[in-house]
């Protein structure tokens, strides 16, 4: 029988990835981004996956090819305005040059850039910083949506008409808040809409968005809108303090054919009554023909822009299809008419999205709307687990923040099933962190592996409290390491002393066998600080098991010890050796131990 010759040669060695431009900060390990493209701060790619073939390239526009009349272009980043003219927004601020407080606060919150590359992203358009200038007068952070600037992600909440109210969703909030959100949106849609919305800007200190649409049209049917109803809306919400407004103006008469093809037809809940009005009425969507007065409305208090993706899929089927992607050229064009404006833009999108099509949606979009920065809702890349969309979405918001959006608006496990209720908008902000930070890493911005880096280290040092004090949510950790065992000690309770290859590593390390009883280090278990009421209350409310059997894994009462090296006496721990030996059917020669 012949033998099949290796396709490996012996010590043949592999390409590592290339070193590329960002290695971590220590300089240790491989490098961040290694399969990335080369970071562009200041062009169109910034930080960007390779282009798949057949991808859409770059737009060869920014935001300084669409300026407002009267302004004078006099260089590559330069503009000059009228006579008199008062910049307020962050876009008007930045095509002047000046570096504006928000510009600054950013540029400590992003220390990969310089206040300068924050202005210069913003004049691109490829930046906006959602800042109105009411909510600047209470406790909001200024924060950054683009490409250059770390992955983000909004948490939506809001009382709908058969539940939660204004205290509860203030509660959220700040719940939020703790577990991560860079924006919130307030989508109530019930209770006293004005109450709610003034206490969670007041109380906020990340930027809140809204869907005027939604109040523009309590006590009211969607058929009495009318343009009158549309303006004082955004007037009062502005001036309240919204930060960013999403405006369904993408949505055309003109698209609403194309959706009969449908699964699912128009499930974003703007476009589904823009649509019903349009049909009504036999007219255009009253916020595109509104959109200039719209513009002048945002541009006074510095509200950015949200173009609501009316026409999203809302399932795999419907995915990338004509209506989709014809309301997306829509808003690329108001993304130009916006800028003429002076006004920030990000661009909603999708959605429900099959993986293979999303890095097409992501790229199609940055030529269409040329770098404006994208904000998706997901995508969810399957439909078929209804209670786990956050997973199946968290998913596609990886793949998306890797391609190309700048925001992932996040998916709870209630998505299509119920409101979101405080517990639902943790695991939902949990998932979405883990997306934005994943493609973050995968992108090489720098900096950003390095708390992975000190926490690999922390494992690899079995040093238990700062493997927790890195972890994301250090309360849950604790409380899953202490399920099982109330030590800190060289392993966990998942493979036990002698199957633990992170302590024989260690050992290795140190120049010892792992097997060799000789050689085993002084063991040094200390006592675990224990389950705080926190991490108590999170066992209590996993899975399935009944409360005793809870206690019981939580080590409240007597448990057998199952390792010697986890008793701090010697002569106790011989004895716990040799009970468990024979218990295994060993024979045992006390002498000898
Ligand atoms: S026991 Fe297993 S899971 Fe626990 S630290 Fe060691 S290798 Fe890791």
């Amino acid at each position: 029988m012949s033998q099949s010759k290796s396709v490996i040669e012996a010590g043949q060695s592999f390409g590592l990835p290339e070193i590329g431009g960002n290695p971590s900060t220590e300089k240790q390990g491989t490098t961040p981004g290694s399969f990335a493209k080369k970071p562009g701060v200041g062009t169109p790619w910034m930080f960007s996956s390779p282009d798949t073939p057949g991808m859409p390239g770059v737009s060869d526009k920014t935001a300084w090819d669409f300026l407002p009349d009267g302004w004078v272009r006099t260089g590559p980043k330069s503009a000059r305005a009228p006579e008199g003219f008062i910049p307020i927004t962050q876009l008007e601020h930045a095509r002047l040059g000046h570096i504006t407080p928000e510009m600054a606060a950013v540029a400590t919150r992003e220390p990969h850039l310089t206040a300068e590359q924050i202005r210069d992203e913003v004049a691109a358009g490829r930046m906006i910083i959602p800042a109105n200038t009411q909510h600047l007068k209470y406790k909001l952070q200024p924060m950054a949506i683009g490409r250059a600037s770390l992955t983000k992600i909004n948490a939506n909440m809001g009382a709908s008409p058969i539940s939660s109210g204004t205290h509860e969703e203030v509660e959220k909030l700040q719940w939020a808040e703790k577990w991560g959100a860079d924006t919130v949106m307030d989508l109530s849609t019930g209770g006293d809409l004005n109450e709610c919305r003034e206490a969670i800007i007041r109380e906020s200190t990340v930027p809140i968005g809204t869907v005027p649409i939604y109040s523009m049209i309590i006590g009211k049917t969607i058929e009495q809108l009318d343009d009158q109803i549309i303006l004082s809306e955004l007037k009062a919400q502005a001036k309240q303090g919204v930060d960013y407004f999403t405006i369904h103006a993408g949505v055309l008469r003109e698209h609403l054919p194309l959706v009969r093809k449908r699964l699912i037809g128009i499930v974003s809940r703007g476009g589904s009554l823009l649509a019903k009005w349009m049909i009504t009425h036999n007219k255009q969507n009253p916020m595109y023909t509104l959109f200039d007065e719209i513009c002048d409305i945002m541009r006074e208090y510095d509200v950015s822009f949200s173009l609501g993706d009316g026409l999203r899929p809302g399932g795999l089927a419907d995915a990338t299809d004509e209506a989709q992607l014809r309301e997306l050229a829509t808003l690329g064009e108001l993304t130009e008419k916006a800028w003429r404006k002076g006004c920030q833009v990000m661009v909603e999108g999708p959605g429900h999205v099959p993986f293979d099509q999303i890095e097409y949606n992501m790229k199609l979009q940055r030529k269409l709307c040329h770098g404006a920065p994208f904000y998706v809702l997901g995508p969810l890349v399957t439909d078929i687990f209804p209670g786990y969309d956050h997973i199946t979405s968290c998913i596609g918001a990886t793949s998306a923040g890797f391609h190309g959006a700048s925001m992932l608006c996040y998916v709870t496990p209630k998505e299509h099933l119920g409101l979101p209720k405080k517990d639902d908008v943790k695991q939902g902000c949990v998932a979405y962190k883990i997306a934005a930070h994943a493609a973050d890493v995968a992108l090489g911005i720098p900096g950003s592996r390095d708390r992975d880096d000190e926490l690999t280290k922390a494992r690899a040092a079995l040093n238990w409290q700062k493997h927790f004090d890195l972890s994301f949510d250090p309360e849950l950790a604790r409380a899953y390491h202490d399920e099982d065992l109330e030590v800190d000690t060289d392993f966990c309770a998942m493979c036990g002393h002698d199957w633990c290859s992170v302590r024989i590593s260690k050992e290795i390390n140190e120049f010892y066998s792992g097997k060799d009883e000789a050689s085993q280090p002084v063991k040094k278990a200390m006592a675990s600080p224990g389950v705080s009421a926190e991490g108590q209350e999170i066992l209590e409310k996993r899975g399935v098991l009944s409360q005793d059997e809870i206690m019981k894994l939580a080590h409240k009462g007597k448990k057998a010890d199952c390792h010697s090296d986890i008793v701090k006496d010697e002569k106790v721990a011989k004895v716990v050796q040799i009970n468990t030996l024979k218990a295994h059917g060993v024979k045992v020669n006390e002498g000898v131990l």
